[in-house]
């Protein structure tokens, strides 16, 4: 059966494809092949096991209805200025438009009304007054926080609705290629994880959604199908962990400090994300078996630290040009050095060149939250280039947040953003293969939730138009 459309991957971008479509009132043929489980079947083990089992055939943690924002920690950023580059691609008016609007679905689905960010104007220039001196720019970005726990309800709720609009969700099906005729994309090829068992699924319109974890597979078909793209940037840094109360005042004015730097003598650009204060510092597995670190807090549940990553971003041109290469070698070096595991140091440790051990970890006011962790030594596989500029930003941060750069701060590592692979699109995010759109993470246009749900509205627009 021609399907009018066919997603692949169901995260924000390929779901709010999906329920804009509906809304706008276009044909309803519409597939999603997600190769992960519905969103009440996902389960991450590790609050069972106590540490991760690397679950086969993919993490829980980044697979399945809702994507990466299932177990994420639900931080809507309502700002065009966080969240990548797609305003460039859409204009910032347009983008600033499509997060107001999309906020509101959200909160029809049971998003909570309170916003962060907003209101303690004058503590707010306090903070920036240090930031300006300290060298660093505060970003200002509003943000509604989900919390874990609240943003898996809200995504079980849009999957039900979409089911009951008759969208077709195919569970545990990966799509390895498409199908062409021509320089046409006239659908995919399917195979079912379990069984080997194949299917090919013909439709007008192709969007491929596939997330972080799809870039990879991307990028494959980029190169197999002649789909145009250029080498975006990876970003690598670490997860820093620290006690709430060190954080207690930007997290209580801002709940997240979006902060950006050039340090010495690099001058790369180098930033605080996702931050999480009460958080869970949390491991992420790839399918080629890359343990990664990330974070997210709870709404209800808190822990006594707050978490962020500070990443710093890498281009490259000639003779090399392969930055997911290059960040993929970075983590399976600290994977082999912390035994699989994700690595966690003191950041005095680092300054004095040395390797942190258990017993130091145990004697700290800051326990981590990432109880496998192993403590080892980052710096061992950490580029020089990136360590320094890590070194230096934190020295910087600790201007804002007197007590960031103290011995106990922990580093964790290996943190790595694989945003590489820029599909290249015009506004209406058509690739030069009739028939094909990119979306979300997966195309190197967004890095959250946020800005990849509003690339899902914009493409349901699209859609509705071109089928209507
Ligand atoms: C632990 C964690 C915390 C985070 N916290 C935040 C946060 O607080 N705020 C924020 O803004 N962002 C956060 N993020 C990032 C955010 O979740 C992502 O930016 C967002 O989910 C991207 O949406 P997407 O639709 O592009 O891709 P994804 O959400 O990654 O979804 C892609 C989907 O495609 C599926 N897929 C991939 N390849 C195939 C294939 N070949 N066949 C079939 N299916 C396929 C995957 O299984 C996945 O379900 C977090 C991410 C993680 C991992």
């Amino acid at each position: 059966m021609l399907r009018d459309t066919v997603i692949i991957g169901a995260g924000p971008a390929g779901i709010f494809t999906a329920l804009e479509l509906i809304r706008k009132g276009g044909p309803k043929k519409i597939t999603i092949i997600e190769k992960g489980s519905p969103i009440e079947n996902r389960r991450c083990p590790k609050s069972i096991t106590g540490r991760c089992i690397n679950c086969k055939p993919y993490c829980h943690i980044t697979t399945g209805f809702s994507g990466a924002g299932a177990f994420s920690d639900g931080k809507l950023s309502l700002s065009p200025e966080v969240g990548g580059d797609l305003p460039e691609l859409i204009g910032y008016d347009t983008a600033e438009q499509l997060i107001r609007y999309t906020d509101g679905i959200y909160l029809e689905f049971g998003a909570d009304q309170h916003v962060e960010g907003v209101g303690n104007e004058q503590e707010i220039k306090e903070i920036r007054k240090r930031a300006i001196q300290a060298g660093l720019k505060l970003v200002d970005c509003p943000i509604r926080h989900l919390g874990t726990e609240k943003a898996q309800e809200i995504y079980l709720a849009i999957e039900r609705y979409l089911q009951d609009q008759g969208v077709e969700m195919l569970f545990g099906w990966n799509c390895v290629d498409l199908r062409m005729e021509g320089s046409r994309c006239t659908g995919v090829l399917c195979q079912r994880a379990s069984t080997g068992e194949t299917l090919e699924i013909p439709a007008a319109h192709t969007v491929i959604a596939a997330g972080r974890r799809g870039a990879d597979w991307l990028n494959s078909l980029c190169e197999k199908h002649d789909i145009l793209h250029k080498p975006g940037t990876v970003d690598i840094g670490v997860r820093v962990e620290v006690r709430n109360e060190v954080m207690e005042e930007v997290n209580r004015v801002l709940y997240e400090s979006k902060l950006i730097g050039y340090p010495r003598p690099f001058k790369n650009k180098v930033r605080t994300f996702c931050q999480n204060p009460g958080g869970f510092v949390s491991q992420e597995n790839y399918d080629n078996d890359l343990a990664v670190v990330n974070g997210h807090s709870y709404k209800e549940k808190k822990s006594a630290n707050t978490n962020l990553s500070i990443l710093c971003s890498h281009n490259f041109t000639e003779p090399f040009n392969q930055p997911i290469e290059y960040a993929q070698k970075i983590g399976e070096l600290t994977n082999m050095l912390g035994a699989g595991r994700i690595l966690v140091q003191r950041y005095g440790d680092i300054l004095d060149g040395k390797r942190t051990w258990q017993k130091e970890l145990d004697h700290a006011n800051v326990r981590p939250t990432l109880p496998d962790a192993v403590a080892g030594d980052i710096t061992a596989a950490m580029p020089y280039r990136t360590m320094t500029n890590i070194i230096q930003f934190i020295q910087a941060v600790d201007h804002v947040v007197p007590g960031f750069a103290s011995t106990e701060t922990l580093l964790y590592s290996p943190e790595l953003k694989f945003y590489s692979n820029k599909v290249k699109m015009d506004d209406r995010f058509r690739t030069n293969v009739q028939g094909l759109y990119c979306l979300g993470d997966a195309s190197g246009w967004t890095r959250g939730l946020m800005m990849a749900s509003i690339m899902g509205v914009r493409m349901g627009r699209e859609l509705a138009a071109l089928l209507g």
